[in-house]
Formats: C-alpha cells, sequence, structure tokens
C-alpha cells in the first residue's frame, strides 16, 4: 500500500478554518464537514454518522448517491457530456417525453439551476404577453407573493420581500408587483390588463412551509383564465414528491399554463432545471431568443430521466405522503410552550417556533439529525423521500428530546 501521497487528516476544524479564511462568507452552514453520503444518512470527516432531514433542500428526495442514477451517471460521463445545443444529442428528446408524461403539459425548455429556470419562466411570460395576448411593448407585469423565493439573481431578488436578500444589490428589475400570499383579493385586485402572469409557490418553503388554505390555488388559477393571465407554478422545492404529491399543486384541481422544477430533478447529481408549458406559450421562442450551454447537456438529462425513473419505480410520492402522515402525527405530539405550530404536507413539515430555531438545529446536529432552520424561527424537515419509518423514528426520538427541552 502506497502512502507516500497521504497527506495528515484534516479535523472538522481545519476545513472550517479553510473555508473561513478562503471563502465568501455567504452562507451560515451548521458546523460539520460531510464527506459521504448513503440514502438518508451523510458521516462527516470524524466518522460521525447523522440522518439528514433537509436533503440540500429537497434536492436529493431520491437519497444521497442513489446507485441507480450514479449508475446512469457513470455511463453517459463516459459516453458524451456536453454537446451544446449547436448540435442535437440522443438524450434530451426522452427527458423532453418524461417531462411530458409528468406534468402533461407539451414542451420544456431544458436549464440548470432553478433560478435559471425562474428567470426563463418570466421571458417566456413577457414575450407570450406581448406577441399573444397584446401586451404594449415594455408595459408586461408580473405578480408574485410577499415572502417569495425563486432564486438569487437580480431580477429574482427585485421582487423579493426578505431584506437580506435585497439590501446593497440594486438597482432592480422593474415589471413585479408584489401581493400578500394566501389573499385571492389581493390577487385579483392586482390585476390589470398588462399582467402577462402570476409565479406562485404552490407551498412556500423557504418562508417556513406556509400552506395556503385550501382552494387558493383554484382561485388564483380561476382568476387567471378569466383575465387572460399565465398561471405559473415553481414547483423547484415542492415537486417531485415532496408533498405527497407529484406536484404540489395537484393537492388541487387546477393546470398551471407554466411549471419550474429543479433541484431532485436530478436527485442531487448534477445541476438540471426545466420549464414546462403548452404550445401556445412555448410557442412564442423562436431560435436565438434564449439559451444555456449546458442547457440540455446529454449527462444531465441522462442523469434526470433515471432520477425521474426512480420516483416512480420506488412509488416515493406514494411514500412521501404515506411516511409524511406519520411523521407530521408524531411531530404534533410534541410538547413545548416555544411550538407555535407544526405543520406540513406529505415530507414537507416545518415546526414553527417563536424563538430562533438555530439552537435547536445546533442541537439536533449533536444528536445526529442534520436539518437547518428557515426564516429564522421555523425548523424544516424534509428528509429523503426514501426514508423508512424505522429511520423517522430514529430521528423522532431525538427531536422529541431535543425540542422538549427548548
Ligand atoms: C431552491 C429554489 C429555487 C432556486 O434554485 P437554485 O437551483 O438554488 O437556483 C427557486 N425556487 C424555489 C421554490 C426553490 O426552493
Amino acid at each position: 500500500m502506497s502512502t507516500e501521497h497521504a497527506a495528515p487528516a484534516l479535523s472538522t476544524r481545519d476545513f472550517i478554518d479553510l473555508e473561513e479564511r478562503y471563502g465568501a462568507h455567504n452562507y451560515h452552514p451548521l458546523d460539520l464537514v460531510i464527506e459521504r453520503g448513503e440514502g438518508c444518512w451523510v458521516h462527516d470527516v470524524e466518522g460521525r454518522k447523522y440522518l439528514d432531514c433537509l436533503s440540500a433542500y429537497s434536492a436529493v428526495n431520491q437519497g444521497h448517491c442513489h446507485p441507480r442514477i450514479l449508475e446512469t451517471l457513470r455511463e453517459q460521463a463516459a459516453k458524451v457530456t456536453l454537446t451544446s445545443r449547436a448540435f442535437r444529442n440522443d438524450q434530451l428528446p426522452h427527458l423532453y417525453k418524461a417531462l411530458r408524461e409528468l406534468s402533461g403539459l407539451s414542451r420544456a425548455l431544458p436549464m440548470n439551476s432553478g433560478a435559471e429556470a425562474c428567470e426563463t419562466a418570466i421571458k417566456l411570460a413577457r414575450k407570450w404577453g406581448y406577441t399573444v395576448k397584446g401586451i404594449p411593448e415594455d408595459k408586461a407585469e408580473v405578480i408574485v407573493f410577499a415572502n417569495n423565493f425563486h432564486g438569487r439573481t437580480i431580477s429574482l431578488i427585485s421582487f423579493s420581500t426578505v431584506r437580506s436578500y435585497r439590501q446593497g444589490f440594486g438597482p432592480f428589475t422593474p415589471g413585479f408587483t408584489v401581493v400578500p400570499y394566501d389573499d385571492v383579493e389581493a390577487v385579483r385586485r392586482a390585476i390589470t390588463p398588462n399582467t402577462c402572469a402570476i409565479l406562485m409557490e404552490p407551498i412556500q418553503a423557504e418562508a417556513g412551509v406556509l400552506i395556503p388554505r385550501d382552494g387558493y390555488l383554484k382561485q388564483v388559477a380561476e382568476l387567471c383564465k378569466q383575465h387572460r393571465v399565465l398561471f405559473m407554478v415553481d414547483e423547484i422545492q415542492t415537486g417531485l414528491g415532496r408533498t405527497g404529491k407529484t406536484f404540489a399543486f395537484q393537492h388541487e384541481d387546477v393546470r398551471p399554463d407554466v411549471i419550474v422544477v429543479g433541484k431532485a430533478l436530478s436527485g442531487g447529481f448534477y445541476p438540471v432545471s426545466a420549464v414546462m408549458a403548452d404550445d401556445e406559450v412555448m410557442g412564442v421562442l423562436r431560435p436565438g431568443e434564449h439559451g444555456s450551454t449546458y442547457g440540455g447537456n446529454p449527462l444531465g438529462c441522462a442523469v434526470a430521466r433515471t432520477a425521474l425513473d426512480v420516483l416512480r419505480d420506488e412509488r416515493l410520492v406514494e411514500r412521501s405522503a404515506e411516511m409524511g402522515t406519520s411523521f407530521l402525527a408524531m411531530l404534533k405530539t410534541l410538547k413545548n410552550r416555544h411550538i407555535v405550530e407544526v405543520r406540513g404536507r406529505g415530507l414537507m413539515i416545518g415546526v414553527a417556533l417563536d424563538i430562533s430555531a438555530r439552537p435547536a438545529c445546533e442541537a439536533l446536529m449533536k444528536e445526529g439529525v442534520l436539518c437547518k432552520e428557515t426564516h429564522d424561527s421555523v425548523i424544516r424537515l424534509t428528509p429523503p423521500l426514501i426514508v423508512t419509518q424505522a429511520e423517522l423514528d430514529w430521528a423522532f426520538e431525538r427531536i422529541k428530546k431535543v425540542i422538549e427541552a427548548l
């Protein structure tokens, strides 16, 4: 065995020091350093094991390093990885077909990050507004919601209502109207003849798992139809089984005009996102009007297709509904005066506190359960959808110990 290249092993502290010294400080991570993941579990550099109850913000719904997706990644990486869209590749059509079957919308446009896909949806809506609806040049408006999260580009933060996302990053992109979430009348009042689209999260995940009242999506969708406004849903975090349905909008009887997906579309292996729409909307784009070098690359397409196959073959949507119901019921029995509410759909669950959730997340980490506070006071619990009842029981014991001691 050769040891000539072996450097002394770095400790957690060493990795953190390096990161703090050389990296931008745009995150405030929990202080563990992960080196390996398998299924619902990750291992840190000290050999400790944790149950992942964040799933990379729902990007690893299929579990870490899923063997089937890994196999596809390996095979495709050895064949061809990037062709650019200057040429066609033999993987993209398969992904188109899979997305069509999944969404019922006839066409897809592949991108990479979620933010990029949201930007794409907005470009699509504006173009549709001018060329189909007949909105005067540069007058298109998109209605968005307080506490939204759609990504970090300049245009997307232009309509964020979170101070730290915006402060110091102006000037901002015009053309957005922000209205309160879960308020149909506010949407009605905000619609003008120049409104081309509404961009909505069916559940506001980053905002702390805010679930609108039943019927809200349907009423908004009807308003959209009445006023000829595109109903666009951002399913980047809520989609692909997370809430116990393939898409969170399916909890109500609605059909969006545009669906945006990302995150779990590639099971955590590789950034792949997509915008889906019917012909009337997608048809407004002509060659040269939009693109991305890596968007639709064969490696990403192959990985995404297998990631979707895994969702179907392992019945992860159904599992999410079943396990989520069980986990939510357990979590609702937690007793502590700082708990404001325990709410969730499928395996997207929030425990809302009236104090900062950070110390609880740090204490949970020490117990071997990984989760992250969102909007300061909410503990978001979103384990991979392959999680078992035994694993949830294991996590619950630790969550109970930490929360009831707050
Ligand atoms: C994560 C997320 C995005 C942004 O995706 P990135 O890949 O981080 O750019 C957009 N919308 C929602 C709802 C998200 O959760």
